[in-house]
């Protein structure tokens, strides 16, 4: 098991015989979220940092995970200091660094350089990726069915979200696709038309925030971060070129451009944009607002929980003013 913190480029993790868990996955997926945030407080992690930095090292020390891929360039701006703490911890830190120059060369150099860190190669990557774009294209094809509106909007999230590690194996990850498409395909259409609506931002902390825009009939056909993490533009394409289609690591203008261009295609009424408190990511809110055409709400959280009941307001006067 090797920890990832985000999207790396997980066709050399498995070419190196390895499997990657998804820490992110595994922190928000537990019932006792909250606790490992307040243990990492109490092993000296600021109050005044980030909850999902704080929960992935706890679920680290939660799974005993031994070694983790460090992205120090494209995701967090707490990671070097995070990559830190563990290294003295005795974790065995990988490093990757998604170019800041977004370029072919610099990009192929840093994918040799992780894969021959694990002991492995780009050429085998390659050769792997075939088999994982499989799996990704049944997520694209439940993209596809959100569009029609036959997707719970959670249903799609996670379905996106978990191709991220693909839950350490793939064909677990194929099951699990294959049986939420068989869902969906049986879906019956909703007797009132759902409110669309779009989603971008950093994954939200809450645990129940579908089920709170479910009430309110609104259905999200499209998850920004999640579909990003399903590569799902790169199925069929080299490990170089799919790597550069991935925005999330890079400016936020393609970013910006990428989900307006969905939420155009996808007829979305509004977008939501999740900010994490303590986040750099947050200083983009104006660039979102600037960049979008749609209304735009932006939701903030601190950590994990329920949806609070300024938050639920907030969204039910949003949704409101979407209402036909
Ligand atoms: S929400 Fe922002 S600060 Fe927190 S882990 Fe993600 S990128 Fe880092």
């Amino acid at each position: 098991m090797i920890g990832v913190i985000t999207t790396v480029p997980t066709e050399i993790i498995f070419a190196a015989s390895r499997r990657p868990v998804d820490l992110n996955n595994v922190f928000v997926a537990d019932p006792e979220a909250d606790r490992l945030v307040t243990w990492a407080e109490a092993r000296g992690l600021p109050v005044s940092t980030c909850a999902w930095a704080k929960g992935i090292y706890g679920a680290i020390h939660r799974l005993n995970i031994r070694e983790i891929v460090g992205v120090i360039s494209g995701d967090c701006s707490h990671n070097m200091a995070l990559c830190e703490i563990l290294r003295s911890e005795g974790v065995i830190v990988r490093h990757f660094a998604f170019p800041p120059s977004r370029r072919a060369d610099d990009l192929e150099r840093e994918l040799e350089r992780f894969a021959d860190s694990l002991g492995t190669t780009l050429a085998a990557a390659e050769a792997v990726k075939p088999a994982l774009d499989e799996i990704r294209a049944l997520a694209g094809e439940l993209y596809r069915l959100a569009d029609g509106g036959m997707v719970a909007s959670g249903d799609l999230f996670t379905a996106l979200l978990n191709t991220s590690d693909f839950f350490s194996d793939p064909d677990k990850c194929r099951r699990e696709l294959l049986a939420a498409l068989k869902k969906a395909r049986e879906a019956r259409a909703p007797v009132q038309p759902p409110i669309r609506l779009s989603c971008a931002g950093v994954p939200a902390i809450f645990s129940d925030i579908w089920e709170v825009f479910d009430r309110l009939n609104v259905r999200f056909v499209d998850h920004e971060v999640p579909r990003q993490f399903a590569l799902l533009d790169g199925i069929g394409l080299g490990m170089v070129e799919t790597y550069l289609k991935y925005t999330y690591p890079y400016d936020v203008f393609s970013r910006i451009e990428d989900v307006g261009r969905e939420a155009d295609r996808r007829a979305a009424a509004g977008l939501v944009h999740y900010v994490q408190s303590f986040c750099h990511r947050m200083m983009h809110d104006r660039l979102w607002r600037e960049g979008i055409a749609i209304p735009i709400l932006t939701l903030e959280a601190d950590r994990p929980g329920r949806v609070d009941e300024r938050t639920r307001t907030r969204i039910e006067a949003f949704v409101e003013r979407l209402s036909p």
